[in-house]
């Protein structure tokens, strides 16, 4: 009978690597294409990749790809994972996150183009059809994507909440949600993350106030600090200053980046007169100063931790200054954020984070009530809760059985977990073993050092990149991959030759493995000392691992 597979390579247990697999015949869509973080504390430096193994090595076609949304736990793996991809099949998203998507791929020099697909659109993809829909979250222009099969239709609603009064005006589109869900919707996928608080989720709007309050009240400069693709708490903060009659500076590489990419499609709303370079601060007058600054999370280089760290060329922390975390923690950051906030307060000057106040953040994510709302609007046979961890997934499910919901209704996803939907019956197929695939940040987003290191090795010393496949006991599974740039024929072969037996001598000994990020750090050691001794030479090592 015909059926339908839907397969999550990522982000239905672990929110980040978000990777979704609709599956028909031999055809395969794929939703987002997101990055994992190693380890909440090395953020940013260490990354993890959805693990791409099936669809490499199955018969099925890739007929094409959605990217819901600009933020990186959904479409920043696009660069590492493009090329390796087989086919050359089309790429969809809105407007903003085909913007950020195109500029990251040019930026790590991929040859591929997302292509810009308008909200309420549908457009056929092999056996698929699909319409994005425009909901809120916390970057622009995010998408919930409807996907007709012919089999029924699924409503992939990954990261949202309805914020009825969002600060760029543009609401969900509740009359879209309504007409699709007419046509009969088979099964929910629903961002869960926000499942364990209750009542609605609260709008990006009520931050206006607090920010010019706090703006007006400060007696030296405003320093504000929150996620660079969050556009619509840039402009808040810039339409603040001008109603003040302030200047405004950004600092730091993303953000600096995220202000160029929202004022060349015109969604930040800065004119000249009031944005200010970094060489223009010394002849203003402190009070007269708002900085939007990178590095909400405390990730040491970025411009925040340079400047409060007293390691910043242009700008200080003086008593008299405000600093807002327009930002929370991600679980994992604490350490990192409360030494800034304590090293501010040492400086004496106001700081506001989210325990002193929580009215300088909201977060993009729907609770209880929009999670409840969207059950109702699209009113599915199935349930499908995403984005979340297994806490979150049970929560969702209290909601659904609260709405009368039966459990029959509510699946339990599992990342390579695939679950059969034949006929209107839905049933758990094969476990796919899902491995965990590390990789260095190369484009050092909020890292500045880091990227210079890395730009330095590059030009100086060349690259290796290898890719290694390692068991369980810590032994090499098959031939690794080794590619060497900057180096003279002569010694790419001898590295190519020798690294191999180098490592398995290395790693004859070892034991078992417990830290595959440990064991990462080993195997680039090895490199690193191979070449080192080999030839005096101290390249950019780009270890992949890969657990089998
Ligand atoms: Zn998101």
């Amino acid at each position: 009978m015909d059926k339908l597979s839907y397969i999550p390579l990522g982000g239905v247990t672990k929110v980040t690597k978000n990777m979704h697999l609709y599956e028909y015949g031999d055809s395969v869509l794929i939703v987002d294409c997101g990055l994992g973080f190693a380890d909440e504390t090395m953020m940013g430096v260490d990354l993890l990749l959805p693990d791409i193994t099936y669809l490499k090595n199955s018969k099925k076609k890739i007929v094409g790809m959605v990217i819901t949304h600009g933020h990186e736990d959904h479409m920043g793996a696009l660069p590492y994972i493009l090329p390796d991809l087989p086919g050359d099949f089309q790429i969809f998203a809105s407007k903003f996150t085909t913007e950020i998507a195109n500029d990251k791929l040019k930026e790590f020099g991929v040859a591929r183009k997302i292509n810009f697909l308008d909200f309420g659109r549908e457009v056929q993809i092999g056996p698929f059809k699909i319409t994005l829909i425009r909901v809120t979250h916390s970057v622009p222009d995010t998408s919930h994507v409807f996907i007709k099969t012919p089999i029924g239709n699924f409503y992939h609603g990954s990261d949202f909440k309805f914020d009825p009064n969002p600060y760029d005006g543009k609401r969900s589109d509740i009359e879209a949600i309504t007409s699709i869900a007419r046509q009969g919707v088979l099964c929910l996928l629903s961002d869960c993350l926000g499942s364990e608080k209750p009542g609605k989720s609260r709008s990006e709007s009520t931050l206006t106030i607090p920010i010019e309050e706090e703006m007006r009240n400060t007696k030296g400069k405003f320093i504000l600090t929150t996620y660079s693709s969050n556009i619509a708490r840039l402009n808040q903060t810039i339409d603040a200053a001008r109603k003040l009659n302030k200047f405004v500076c950004f600092l730091g590489r993303s953000l600096i980046k995220a202000a160029d990419l929202g004022q060349r499609i015109k969604y930040l709303n800065i004119e000249k007169s009031i944005e200010i370079s970094i060489d223009q601060l010394k002849n203003i007058k402190d009070n007269n100063v708002v900085l939007i600054v990178a590095g909400a999370q405390g990730q040491e280089g970025s411009a925040l931790s340079r400047i409060v760290n007293g390691d910043h060329k242009d700008v200080t922390i003086k008593p008299n200054d405000t600093v807002v975390f327009s930002a929370d923690p991600i679980p994992g950051n604490e350490v990192s954020v409360y030494s800034l906030v304590d090293a501010i307060c040492k400086i004496g000057a106001r700081v506001i984070y989210s325990e002193i106040s929580d009215a300088f953040h909201v977060s993009g994510h729907g609770t209880q009530d929009d999670l409840a709302e969207i059950m109702d609007l699209v009113s599915p046979k199935y349930l499908l809760p995403i984005g979340g961890t297994y806490r979150h997934i049970v929560s969702y499910r209290d909601i659904a059985l609260k709405k009368g919901y039966t459990r029959e209704q509510i699946i339990m996803p599992d990342d390579g977990l695939e679950i059969i939907f034949e006929g209107n019956k839905v049933s758990y197929g094969r476990k796919l073993p899902i491995k965990n695939v590390y990789v260095d940040q190369l484009s050092g987003e909020e890292i500045e050092s880091f990227v210079l290191r890395d730009r330095e090795k590059l030009s100086k010393e060349g690259i290796v990149i290898l890719m290694i496949e390692v068991d369980a006991s810590g032994q090499i599974f098959g031939n690794p991959n080794i590619i060497v740039k900057g180096f003279p024929s002569a010694e790419i072969t001898k590295i190519v030759k020798g690294l191999p037996v180098e490592l398995r001598k290395k790693l004859s000994k070892k034991s078992k493995v417990s830290d595959w990020n440990y064991e990462r750090k080993t195997i680039g050691n090895i490199v690193e000392r191979f070449i080192f001794y080999k030839f005096r030479r101290r390249p950019l090592v780009l270890p992949v691992v890969i657990e089998v």
